[in-house]
This record gives structure tokens, C-alpha cells and sequence, in this order.
């Protein structure tokens, strides 16, 4: 389906195991998203504590990356998720991006395109950004700056996510904003997040509910970022 109007796509960070999970739910409901890996991290165990929470923050192991994320898209997220506004030598930002990108090749069994930067706040440079365009494989790179908007968006270094799942009020008016809107013009909803959140405020069955309202309708094209960004 490549002459879409309409189109949703979701982006995941960090590659945690609450993935797993998630996963599940976007299959269940025909939905497709990007998962953004750092590969030094694989396999790594941890956890979180956020707003007074403890949630597991448990990296997914290398060896099952490929049968996790089958379906869906794989993505660079940086070597060891380095804030790329803070690295200052040209070399390391590229190590960091290319060197990903290809160690999760390798374990995705196809070429990885896409990225998320990471880190929160300011986390991409306009430097960093020519950089990863000029000199590594990745064709499109997400921050965090979210837009409110469905345009499609010709800067693909410094790509801008619709809206991020943690304000789910806000999720669902602009879900609902884009399910109304009748515009002539492509429109793209694109939401981002990290599956540990759902466990802070168990924010799960909300999430469900959202996917419901959002998938099944024949005038939408459900992919994963790449798939809707670059239509490969
Ligand atoms: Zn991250």
C-alpha cells in the first residue's frame, strides 16, 4: 500500500522487555512500530525509578532481537546511548551511529536504516545531524520534539514524532484530531515512547484502548517508520 492518504506509526526506545509485551498488542491489532536498539546495551539488566516507581529496565538479549522484533522495524538508537549533543569529536558521533547500525544489521539479518537519537531535552545537534546524513547508512532520524502535527516532514535528520504516549490525554486528542482530519494532503500520526513507561502508572489497558480506536480503518496505512517515511 503505497498510495496512502493516511498513515500511523509508532517508535520505541531502548529495547527493554517490556517490548515483548507491547508487541503482542500492536499485532493484535494490525499495527506496526520501530524499535530503537543500542547494541553495546543488549542483555543488560536494570531498572528504574520513576515518579517514586520501580519498573525493570531489562535490555532484551542479542540472540533474540531477530525473533522479538520480527514484523517490526529495527532501528539505531546509538552504540551505548550516547547524548550526541554533548559528544563533540566528529569521530565518535560517527562510531557511534555507523558502528550501531551495523552490529544491528547483523543481528536484524537486513540493512538497519533508520534511528532515533537519544537521550531526553536537547538531544541532536544541527552538527550531528549533517553528520549521520553525510556519513553513516541511516536515512531518517527521530527526536523528541513533538509536533501536534500530521504534515509530512521533508527534514528526515531531524524527523518531529506527532506525540508522545506519556501525555495520554493529549494521545488521544490528537489521535482523534487525525482519525477526523479530511485533509487533501498526506497526513502521518506518529507516536513515540518506551514500553517501561506503561508499567509506571500501569497505563497498559489505556494504551489498548487507544490501539483500538486507532487501528482497523481501510483509509489508513499501518507501518513501521520506515515503511511510512521512506516507503521501503
Ligand atoms: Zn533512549
Amino acid at each position: 500500500m503505497n498510495n496512502w492518504k493516511k498513515a500511523v506509526t509508532f517508535s520505541y526506545d531502548d529495547a527493554v522487555t517490556q517490548d515483548i509485551r507491547l508487541i503482542e498488542l500492536f499485532n493484535k491489532y494490525g499495527v506496526k512500530g520501530t524499535f530503537n536498539l543500542n547494541s553495546e546495551l543488549l542483555g543488560k539488566d536494570g531498572y528504574l525509578i520513576r515518579e517514586g516507581v520501580r519498573v525493570d529496565h531489562i535490555k532484551v538479549a542479542p540472540e533474540k532481537v531477530r525473533e522479538i522484533y520480527t514484523g517490526h522495524e529495527i532501528a539505531v538508537h546509538t552504540l551505548n546511548h550516547r547524548n550526541l549533543a554533548q559528544v563533540t569529536d566528529d569521530e565518535e558521533i560517527v562510531r557511534q551511529v555507523e558502528g550501531d547500525r551495523e552490529n544491528l544489521s547483523r543481528l536484524a539479518g537486513y540493512e538497519v536504516v533508520g534511528m532515533a537519537y537519544p537521550g531526553g531535552g536537547v538531544n541532536f545537534t544541527e552538527h550531528a545531524a549533517k553528520l549521520i546524513e553525510e556519513r553513516t547508512g541511516v536515512k531518517y532520524a527521530r527526536t523528541t520534539v513533538c509536533s501536534q502535527s500530521f504534515d509530512v516532514q521533508q527534514d528526515l535528520y531531524r524527523f518531529k514524532p506527532s506525540v508522545d504516549h506519556m501525555n495520554m490525554d493529549e494521545m488521544f486528542e490528537v489521535g482523534k484530531k487525525f482519525l477526523e482530519s479530511k485533509s487533501q494532503e498526506r497526513q502521518i500520526l506518529y507516536v513515540w515512547g518506551h514500553s517501561y513507561e506503561f508499567d509506571i502508572h500501569n497505563t497498559w489497558e489505556r494504551f489498548e484502548e487507544f490501539l483500538k480506536l486507532i487501528s482497523g480503518h481501510d483509509d489508513i496505512f499501518y507501518g513501521t517508520n520506515r515503511e511510512v517515511l521512506l516507503g521501503e
